[in-house]
């Protein structure tokens, strides 16, 4: 929902608004049944036959099988120029966005393994890829610290923060400031990736559900299995690697496959 041309989703030969897609899909689904409510999960009660999900803090829903598919939302920055030029220029996604910046300058902020492996898909794309680091080293791995600094058309500003995005209607250009000397820098840019991480949509389970020390939901290696009985996981909430909305609809398909094959083994 939150992102605007979709161009690696299979079976859109001429790329998707994300929202459209997700209109394609909530009919294609509703065609074959599916009943569709909007709310807000606030408290869930897995220790329970039925399990519950309360609903906007008041409505109950009682299932005997779940799958949770919350997501993980990429964290961002927090300045208004960032969230006013979002989808103009401002992106949390080089894999979906990059491709509209081919031989343009671009700034991408992070350190990890992430913005490491953005930076250098980006770097096959643009012109140059300019890589705002706010210490004097990365928190990457150290194969993928060595692929950036040796990736030529890769700049890295070491000890450096985004002082401001600049543009109007869309992004023109980045403005740095340098957190040991005060220096301010603007960096004529069209596009400016943010990539410092993500934050899983899991705290609502965290009573009941494993996850590792980021709060993915842990599931059992090529299954969309939780700790829990008949609860599934699917999508971002448990991906941190891949975060594709096609590998999302790949481990949602392997939810519902196991959800109804579970459901009938009870019946039996
Ligand atoms: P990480 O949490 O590992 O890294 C986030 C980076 O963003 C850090 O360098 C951090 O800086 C920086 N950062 C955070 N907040 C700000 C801010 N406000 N301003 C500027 N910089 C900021 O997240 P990743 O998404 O990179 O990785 C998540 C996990 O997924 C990791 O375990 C990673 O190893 C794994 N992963 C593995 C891959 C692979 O193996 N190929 C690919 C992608 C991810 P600082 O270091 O100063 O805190």
């Amino acid at each position: 929902m939150n992102t605007t041309d979709v161009e690696n989703y299979p079976g859109y030969p001429k790329g998707i608004l994300g929202p459209e897609m997700m209109e394609d899909f909530r009919l294609q689904a509703e065609r074959f049944g599916t009943d569709i409510r909007f709310g807000i999960a606030t408290k869930v009660d897995f220790s329970v036959s039925p399990k519950k999900v309360w609903i906007d803090g008041e409505k109950l829903i009682e299932a005997d099988s779940v799958i949770l598919a919350t997501g993980a939302e990429a964290k961002w920055l927090g300045l208004p120029s960032e969230q006013r030029l979002n989808g103009s220029g401002v992106s949390a996604c080089a894999v979906c966005d990059g491709f509209f910046y081919r031989n343009s300058e671009v700034a991408i902020v992070g350190a990890g393994d992430t913005a490491c492996e953005e930076a250098i898909y980006l770097s096959k794309l643009c012109t140059t890829v300019h890589m705002v680091v706010r210490r004097g080293e990365m928190r990457a791995s150290k194969i993928m610290q060595d692929r950036v600094l040796k990736t030529p058309n890769i700049k890295v500003y070491w000890n450096s923060e985004t002082d401001e995005v600049l543009g109007e209607t869309v992004v023109e250009a980045v403005r740095l400031k340098n957190n040991q000397t005060g220096e301010l820098t603007e960096i004529p840019v069209k596009g400016f990736f943010v990539a410092i991480g993500h934050q899983p949509n899991s705290g609502v389970f965290k009573d009941y559900i494993t996850t590792d020390d980021q709060g993915y939901v842990t599931t059992v290696p090529g299954t969309a299995k939780t700790n829990v009985e008949g609860v599934f996981a699917c999508g971002d909430l448990q991906d941190k690697i891949y975060r594709q909305a096609v590998t999302a609809a790949g481990t949602g398909c392997m939810a519902a496959l196991e959800s109804e094959r579970w459901l009938s083994e009870q019946e039996g």
